[in-house]
């Protein structure tokens, strides 16, 4: 690990004021530390944003606030979140190790790096990592790979369940810088790699993520997150669905929905949604919605198998949570 002067600042406006794009905020660490140690990410300046107080988990009146600081496990646990919306518990909870869970905060969950082999191997070149320097898994190992919003210089998946179901559920993060605020939309946070895969999200430099916003969604109580791994904990997506259901007996109301796993972002599927609406609960509203989840898609070498097992996972996300045999 390189050498890095450590700041602890007392307010989000110092915070802010140390960032720049030679330095790095941290929260749990649980990414940072490694990357640095792997020397992926060199910052000659540490900012901890930890004696912040960017917390807290309260129900208000137009909605769900989460303080970035909050930890996964302590926002996964929380009463009422996991009541009124459990798709949010329910990704955390299949997300990473209980020991990163407890350590991880809801901010630096949403700003994970990639999870690509190749962005992580500092021999190998990577144009994440390296602008200009190739992206060797496009014709190498590509399984693990994103098969949607692709581009010729960058195939990663993005790492974050949490996203998946806060993409599904419209919310919103509130950013400072100095001290101005803004609020944007999650959903157009995430930048798509086209020729700039370095580039993953709208932050600028020094820009701090204070909260979470999720509207007031009260159908969203009937939500879940289903997540298809190579093994039950500790994994990334295969593939993964974020869902909730507002039903008017045993036809489709409204919904709302995105995929993890396949895509380049957190994946949102309006259209598929929109061919929810009105239908019946059954296995063929539910599989002929799916199909508007792969248009666009681009299988690489490896990974074809997802066009089918996105599909399917949707498919029993939906069978799950209607509670359709
Ligand atoms: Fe790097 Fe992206 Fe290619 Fe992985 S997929 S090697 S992160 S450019």
């Amino acid at each position: 690990m390189r050498p890095f002067v450590y700041e602890s600042p007392s307010t989000p406006q110092q915070a802010v004021s140390r960032g720049s794009a030679n330095s790095a905020f941290i929260a749990g660490g649980t990414t940072l530390i490694d990357l640095m140690k792997l020397e992926v990410m060199k910052p000659s300046r540490v900012v901890d944003l930890n004696p912040l107080e960017l917390r807290g988990i309260d129900m208000l009146e137009d909605g769900l606030r989460i303080g970035a600081l909050e930890k996964m496990s302590d926002v996964a646990r929380h009463p009422q979140v996991a009541a009124n919306y459990p798709v949010i518990s329910q990704a955390l909870l299949q997300s990473a190790s209980a020991q990163i869970r407890n350590m991880a905060s809801i901010g630096g969950n949403l700003l994970q790096r990639t999870r690509c082999g190749y962005f992580r191997d500092v021999n190998t070149p990577c144009n994440k990592r390296e602008p200009g320097s190739g992206c060797p898994a496009i014709e190498g190992e590509n399984r693990m790979h994103a098969i949607l919003g692709t581009s010729e210089s960058c195939v990663a998946t993005h790492p974050s369940d949490l996203a998946v179901a806060l993409v599904a559920l419209d919310a919103s993060i509130r950013l400072q810088n100095g001290t101005d605020e803004r609020l944007i939309k999650l959903d157009d946070f995430y930048l798509l790699p086209g020729d700039t895969p370095d580039r993953e999200n709208r932050l600028q430099p020094g820009e701090l993520i204070t909260e979470v916003r999720v509207p007031m969604l009260p159908w969203a109580r009937k939500s879940a997150y289903l997540k298809i791994r190579d093994r039950e904990s500790y994994e990334f997506a295969l593939s993964s669905a974020a869902l909730a259901l507002d039903l008017d007996g045993d036809r489709i109301r409204d919904a709302r929905i995105a995929v993890g796993g396949v895509g380049t972002r957190p994946w949102n599927l309006p259209k598929v949604r929109e061919a929810l609406l009105g239908k019946p609960l059954n296995q063929e509203t539910f599989a002929a919605a799916a199909r508007f989840a792969i248009e666009g898609a681009y299988p690489l070498t490896q990974n074809g198998f997802k066009i089918d097992l996105v599909q399917r996972t949707i498919v029993r996300a939906l069978k799950d949570l209607g509670e359709v045999a």
